[in-house]
């Protein structure tokens, strides 16, 4: 697997999270995976003295400029080898791919620099290989170096590549002049090939040379193939319906596991979670200034600060919201300095009942997810999302916007009948009087229906969203390509 972020090792949102735990799961099923990812310096840094050192260096062609790759490899706890392509010049910086000026302005050649050297690599160590599995823009070069035979792998030669898409809205766009970093010929610079309204995109090379392509939930994969959601690429997902599939993604059971989380102070699972969950609401409401009280609702969101993710809509919706002063809101986050701002002053306003951390920070996150009761996540798209699946394994019912993987994954009570199977809540139309209906059919069952409450709570904790389904599914798509490929080489 070829990827940008991995946890721990390097994260910024969800990718990190696959990639922390798909590949283990593919060893689990008697498979060998290792991963390529750039020596960034979270990864060098939490590798430590782990770290081996291989000896292997090698110049890359970037443009006219010849860049020094080293690899170093890192094996993780569960056995992962992971190879880090390490270059300081460019990943030895604070962000992954930008600062608070915006993007790195040397993106072409950073991620131009690790599909070269990555191919490179796995030729001078010689690993044989059944799948080349590249993950998000970051990596879509690579299925157009393979296909125009500009590097070739003796020990891969039919490698089944798969690309996937975790977000299409990030697709490595660059101005034409950056092409000739790439070295690829200008015959694949077309609107059949790496062409994008005048521009490079990384993400669409993927799309249009791997020999499969998946993206992170089944809904998802419709939706892209809408004007609505395809970010322009609706036409060419259109064209590769046939080898387009949506696999959902699973979350690490190991790391997010109310019943023995390292980050929490109580613990609690779906058998017996009453007296550990609101320990855990206790804690939370203590350690973020707010009234502990068991009989508030507390409500909490976590994730990045960028429009995707409903923050407009909360925003509207928030000051009507917090004229009920039996909720209390705990978010965290970090993006967009408007929605940073416009939480700092709720939080100002309403300090009893609103409290709002900007940035990362992983333990509050697990802690956000144990001790609430409500989770929002009102996405305008969400490919597949994880803090929904890690909100019912900790009983902290999501509150969602039915797209993507959010459909696919919670069931949302029907508004009247509190024996509906359902495991969270949602809202179908994208606005804020939709938002508020839902809110309140949650606020409802929440103050007047505890018993319905807590039913849903056990169902949703009782869900298995492990890794281990969709592995399998990933597993069967890697053989089902190398078949159909097999079978169109023999064709010819
Ligand atoms: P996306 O990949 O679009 O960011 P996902 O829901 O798929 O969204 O995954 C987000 C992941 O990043 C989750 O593991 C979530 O807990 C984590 N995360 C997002 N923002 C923060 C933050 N500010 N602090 C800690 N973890 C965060």
């Amino acid at each position: 697997m070829i990827a940008s972020e991995m946890s721990p090792l390097a994260k910024t949102g969800g990718l990190a999270d696959v990639l922390g735990a798909l590949p283990a799961a593919i060893n689990a099923a008697g498979h060998s995976c290792s991963v390529f990812m750039p020596g960034y310096r979270s990864a060098v840094r939490y590798a430590g003295d782990k770290l081996e050192d291989l000896n292997l260096g090698f110049p890359i062609n970037v443009g006219d400029h010849q860049i020094t790759a080293r690899v170093s490899r890192y094996t993780t706890p569960a056995g992962v080898a992971v190879y880090l392509i390490d270059q300081p010049r460019l990943f030895d910086r604070d962000g992954l791919y930008g600062d608070r000026q915006g993007d790195y302005l040397d993106n072409a050649v950073r991620f131009t620099f690790f599909n070269r050297a990555v191919l490179q690599a796995i030729r001078r160590l010689n690993l044989p290989l059944d799948v080349i599995h590249c993950h998000d823009w970051q990596s879509g070069l690579i299925p157009a170096y393979l296909y125009c035979g500009m590097e070739t792998l003796p020990n891969a030669s039919n490698a089944a590549v798969i690309m996937t898409i975790h977000n299409l809205a990030y697709q490595g766009r660059f101005w034409v002049p950056d092409y000739p970093l790439t070295g690829l010929p200008w015959d694949l610079f077309t609107h059949l090939g790496l062409e994008f309204y005048n521009d490079i995109s990384f993400l669409k090379s993927g799309l249009v040379y791997a020999d499969a392509v998946t993206t992170v939930s089944p809904q998802y994969a419709l939706e892209i193939q809408t004007p609505q959601h395809g970010c322009g690429l609706e036409g060419v997902l259109r064209n590769r319906a046939d080898e387009l599939t949506g696999i959902v993604n699973g979350i690490d059971t190991d790391l997010w596991n109310p019943q023995t989380d390292p980050h929490l102070k109580h613990h609690f699972d779906a058998e017996s979670f009453a007296e550990g969950k609101a320990a855990c609401k206790r804690e939370l409401q203590t350690s973020m200034n707010l009234p502990v009280d068991d009989d508030k609702m507390l409500i909490g969101a976590v994730g990045r600060m960028v429009s995707q993710k409903g923050w407009d809509l909360l925003l509207q919706v928030l000051p009507q919201w917090l004229d009920d002063d039996r909720l209390q809101f705990v978010f965290l986050g970090s993006g967009d300095p408007y929605y940073e701002g416009e939480l700092q002053r709720l939080q100002q306003s309403h300090s009893h009942r609103v409290s709002f951390t900007a940035g990362f920070n992983e333990p509050l996150a697990h802690q956000i997810e144990a001790g609430c009761d409500l989770f929002l996540m009102p996405s305008y798209y969400e490919p597949c999302g994880l803090n929904q699946l890690y909100s019912l394994r900790y009983g902290t019912l999501p509150l969602v916007h039915t797209t993507g993987g959010l459909k696919d994954t919670v069931a949302g009570f029907d508004g009247k009948n509190a024996d509906f199977p359902a495991t969270g809540f949602s809202f179908v139309s994208y606005n804020a009087s939709a938002l508020t209906d839902c809110f309140s059919s949650a606020r409802r069952i929440f103050f007047d229906d505890r018993t319905s409450w807590q039913r849903m709570m056990k169902r949703a904790m009782q869900q298995d969203w492990s890794w281990d389904a969709s592995a399998q599914r990933y597993i069967e798509l890697y053989y089902q390509t190398q078949q159909a490929k097999q079978n169109a080489s023999m064709e010819q």
